[in-house]
Formats: structure tokens, sequence, C-alpha cells
């Protein structure tokens, strides 16, 4: 089992390991435990017997849950059930029950313990560190939230064997990102044939990867400077979901943005990473993206959060491990756009 600390006003530990799930124990007596629908039923039953839950709350599946109207029931069976002042919320799942759970956690009775245990891999690495909690509005994602930190965090491994293939590979994206970003040494083992379900690497290399974003968020909490480099790849693949009304899933569209990135890095003179994001999306497989236009995608990338009055800012890389923040001409983007469609268009 490894164990990594994250710092800051309330710090908390997230614990990696086999069979957490059924060892878990917290003081506070009582607790609300939710998932998703969807979640393997074994997984809610060893949490059932391990934590002896006041109130188990099941929530629709992925980002269907993340809505105010889930959410204002939620908070009415957390009150029905009597949840006091001192109780706690453990969320159970992927990252949108987890962002759910964790702002139920932080409204109900302006805020109560939680604790999060993610079942999968892009919840894991991305969603279950840095607090932040939420839902999304029908005028966009992630709108209405707070940050929340958990008491702890426990990333069971045994869960991710229920994953399907390519869903594992999906949510290796934002470890491979934070290879990139931070830790060189990922780049090699996340690519590795023993980094999968029951795999040699898995918990070290998943434990590192975590180590990668809870060091930027002990750094960072209020993301006011470093923790902007956490979005590399993610101006294109915000855009890329959106375009395509989430048909395309996060990871997938991560590993997309990786390559805009490393095309816009060189284009800007900084060193060619290409053929380390060209290794990752071959190794993804990506599900193939629908035809796209670059004036199409522009106006979504101009809307993503680090874009402001004089222009889209993008996390680029100077080389491994060297982040920084720059804002790229249009003519920039036009050209590296077309680079990567080629580049995509071979790789499907
Ligand atoms: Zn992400």
């Amino acid at each position: 089992m490894r164990r990594i600390e994250v710092g800051g006003a309330q710090p908390y530990g997230v614990e990696v390991g086999e069979g957490l799930l059924s060892r878990l124990q917290v003081p506070q007596g009582q607790t609300a435990l939710i998932h998703p629908a969807d979640l393997p039923p074994q997984f809610a039953e060893t949490v059932q017997a391990s934590l002896c839950p006041t109130v188990t709350i099941e929530v629709p599946a992925r980002d269907d849950c993340k809505t105010l109207e889930v959410l204002s029931g939620v908070l009415s069976k957390l009150a029905a059930a009597n949840i006091p002042r001192d109780g706690a919320v453990v969320g159970l799942g992927g990252g949108a029950a987890t962002d759910l759970a964790g702002f139920a956690a932080a409204s109900y009775l302006r805020g109560v313990a939680f604790y999060t245990l993610p079942t999968t891999l892009l919840g894991m690495v991305d969603a279950a560190v840095g607090g932040k909690t939420g839902v999304n509005l029908p005028e966009g994602k992630n709108l209405v939230g707070a940050f929340h930190p958990p008491q702890a965090v426990w990333c069971d491994t045994d869960t991710l064997a229920t994953l399907p293939d390519a869903v594992f590979r999906e949510g290796a994206a934002e470890a491979y990102k934070h290879g990139l970003i931070s830790d060189p040494s990922l780049l090699e083992r996340v690519l590795s044939p023993q980094f999968r379900p029951g795999g040699a690497n898995l918990e070290d290399t998943l434990a590192d990867a975590i180590a990668v974003k809870a060091g930027v968020v002990t750094r960072d909490l209020t993301e006011q400077g470093e923790r902007a480099y956490l979005n590399f790849g993610h101006t294109l693949a915000h855009a890329l979901e959106a375009v395509t009304g989430h048909a395309v899933t996060h990871g997938d569209a991560v590993g997309y943005g990786m390559h805009y990135a490393a095309l816009l890095s060189r284009a800007m003179g900084g060193a060619d990473l290409t053929p380390h994001t060209l290794a990752f999306l071959k190794w993804q497989q990506p599900r193939p993206l629908p035809p796209l236009t670059f004036d199409a995608v522009m106006p979504y990338m101009a809307r993503d959060k680090k874009a402001d009055s004089q222009g889209v800012r993008f996390v680029l890389l100077c080389d491994l491990a060297q982040p920084y923040l720059t804002r790229v001409p249009e003519d920039v983007l036009r050209g590296a756009f077309g680079e990567w469609q080629t580049a995509v268009g071979d790789a499907d």
C-alpha cells in the first residue's frame, strides 16, 4: 500500500492499494454512502459491510448525476436520515458521483466531513485529489461547486479490474499528462504492459501519478499559478467535448488534446515532444472523432477558462517537465490544427 499526503489548510492522505474497501474506518458515527446506479454491486456491498452507513443513496450513472435536481434529492435523503453536523458523506464511484457527493457534503448543514472512494482510473488520478466538488448546469459543466477537501481518499486498485479495457486506457491520459508536465519516469511506466489491473507496476505508477497532482495542489490551493499546468492538453480537450456534445469521453479528448499541445509547444520554439504524445495515442486507441474544422473548434477553445480578453492561453512545454502558460497567435493555432488532424487521422 502507498500513502500520499496532500497539504494545505486541511491536510489529508490518499491511500493506494488492494482491498481497501473492506478495511474502511471513519471516526464519524453516522455516515451516508453515495454511489452511482451502474457501480458493480459488490463494491457497495463491501463498503456497507466495513462502514455500516446510516443510509445508502443511489444516484444516476456518469454525468447524469451531476445536476441540481439529483443534488436536491440527495440533500433531502441526508436530512430524512438525520445525518448530523458531525456525520460524514462517503462518495464511491467515478469522478461524476464523487463530485456530486463532495458537493452534497460541502453544502449539507454548511458542510460535513467527506470521504472519497474513486473506482475509476480517471477518478483516482484526477478527480479525487484537489478538493473540487460540484454539479453541472444546462449552461455548462461544473458551473456550481465548492472547494471541499476530503478527510481521506482511498484508491482500491481491485476496483480497476472491473473496468472495460477502453475505459482503463482512456483514464490513463491524466497519468500520462502528469508524466509530461512533471515526472517523465511515468511516460514509459504508463505505456508498459505491467500498467494494467493486477499488473506489477500498477500501484506504484498510480501512486506516483497521484503524487504529481497532490504536490501541485499542496503548493497552489486556490488555482492561481502552478495548478493551471494540470490543464495541459485540456484546452482542445474541452473544445472537443463541447463541440461533439460530449460524445467524446474526457480521457480520449485529453489524449487528443495533449498531442495538439505538443504540436503547439514545438511551433512556439520548444522541444519536439510529439513522439511521446503520438506513442500515447497509439497505446490509448481513443475512439475516432467526427470530421471537425478549425473554425468549428476555435470558438470553443476561446471560451475555455484560460482565455482572457487578449486571446487564448495555452499550457505548453519547453521540454519534458517544463510547463509554462502563454498566449498563442491564431495563425499558429490554425497551422498546428492541420498537423494535428493529419496525425490523428493516421492514428485511427
Ligand atoms: Zn482532465
